[in-house]
């Protein structure tokens, strides 16, 4: 099908079905790698089926005459410059996952942008385009196997130096450089620096409820809600969980299931859905039976719409910790945080993906993210456009996350135009 791109009168939407089906075999050969009995995948960063899927990608992106490249952090780029010298118009998501996580969770927008890239450039052959078109798959997104999330963006962005980012270890003290360097996708030098970017776009699947209930195919990002997230250090002191008198006890894990309860309990505090709260990691130290934990590490993660509503939550948290140290006779520290404040998208990209969702037909329906996403760091850097397409019940960072056939090669039809569009048009004068 390659050039014969259905490019309607006067601007209008294009679209060939075949274009799908094409991008939903190559979907499920993306997904064979890290699979997982339960329908998932495993593929946490820098890890072997990590590696190995984007070996995979990589090669799908030559054979379609991308050039390939790693940056330092092992960020992935597929460049395509058919202008000399022109600025990008960067397209991309995430290969890594949680573990046993989804399939859809950022491989969707990977592929999908490269789909969507490939026809684009194609579409574009006969015209003078403005901008090149490249691709990314960017560096350990999801933050499980090393913290923070968005490591790549953000090294890429400069939110984290290279060379923090690079000491952090994984639980078994492995860091991120010989993790890169055993897979060796990684650079030793900046591969498509941040200055020659015009604009970034990313589709995502909701991994929430709302487009589904309301029957909307197309979610282009408004905004984002911000999050905090504090690693905790509870401190208290190993002995005999048999022998130890109850009032001697200095109970690190009942600390820190008081402060997993209270961190909850803060919800009550606030408006319905108006703040999410989790500790959604637990580090047990000596982690054995009769033994009185000495020491527990964890993951708060709070988030709201607005940075007041999170520094109200906050200073609600501090007082019941205090209470809970009184409690327990254990201390409890925040030893770092990572946090991302809420923001806007720009309104010339939220009316150009409506536009072209309306053009192509696809119910559209703005909407907000909850989640953090590689968007999130670039929209702080260049005109960013981000939009979401359904998860079925919801549900993500799961095995049983689904994204159903037809809204994903919706998504992908979009993408392709939006491509099209910033690419041959240049970025819309609204931003
Ligand atoms: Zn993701």
């Amino acid at each position: 099908m390659d050039g014969g791109a259905r490019e309607g009168t006067s601007g209008r939407a294009f679209w060939d079905p075949a274009w799908g089906a094409e991008y939903l075999d190559d979907f499920k050969a993306l997904s064979s790698f890290g699979a997982t009995a339960g329908g998932g995948v495993d593929r946490q960063a820098a890890t072997p089926e990590e590696a190995a899927t984007r070996t995979w990608f990589a090669a799908w992106l030559e054979d379609r005459g991308f050039t390939i490249a790693y940056d330092r952090i092992g960020n992935l780029f597929g460049m395509k410059e058919t202008v000399r010298g022109a600025p990008y118009i960067l397209v991309g998501s995430h290969l890594d996952s949680q573990p046993l996580a989804g399939r859809f969770d950022g491989a969707y927008g990977v592929l999908g942008g490269a789909h969507a890239a490939h026809r684009a450039g194609l579409a574009l052959g006969g015209q003078e385009p403005r901008f090149n078109l490249a691709v990314v798959a960017w560096f350990n997104e999801e933050g499980s196997r090393f913290k923070p999330s968005m490591m790549g963006s953000s090294v890429y962005t400069g939110t984290i130096p290279l060379e923090v980012a690079l000491a952090t270890t994984d639980r078994h003290g492995v860091t991120v450089r010989d993790a890169l360097a055993l897979t060796q996708q990684v650079g030793d030098d900046d591969v498509l620096a941040l200055d020659r970017i015009a604009g970034y776009v990313e589709m995502h699947v909701e991994q929430g409820p709302d487009m589904e209930a309301n029957g909307i195919v197309i979610g282009p990002v408004v905004g984002t809600w911000c999050a905090y997230k504090y690693e905790v250090c509870v401190t208290g002191a190993q002995s005999h969980s048999g022998s130890t008198p109850m009032a001697d006890r200095r109970d690190a894990l009942l600390a820190a299931s008081h402060l997993v309860v209270e961190l909850n309990g803060l919800i009550d505090e606030f408006e319905t859905e108006e703040l999410h709260t989790a500790v959604g990691e637990l580090n047990v130290l000596p982690n054995s039976p009769v033994v009185i934990a000495r020491e527990v590490r964890l993951l708060m993660d709070i988030r709201a719409r607005d940075t007041a509503t999170l520094r109200r939550a906050f200073a609600s948290l501090e007082q019941r910790i205090t209470a809970i140290e009184a409690r327990t006779h254990c201390t409890i520290e925040i030893i770092s945080k990572s946090t991302w404040e809420s923001g806007t998208f720009p309104e010339g990209g939220v009316q150009l993906t409506a536009q072209l969702a309306d053009e192509l037909g696809h119910t559209n329906a703005s909407t907000v993210t909850l989640a953090g996403h590689d968007a999130t760091n670039m929209n702080e850097k260049v005109p960013t456009v981000l939009f979401f397409v359904p998860s079925v019940d919801g549900l993500s960072h799961a095995e049983g996350e689904l994204t159903s056939d037809e809204d994903m090669v919706a998504g992908l039809s979009l993408m392709t135009n939006v491509l099209h569009r910033l690419a041959g048009e240049g970025i819309p004068t609204v931003y």
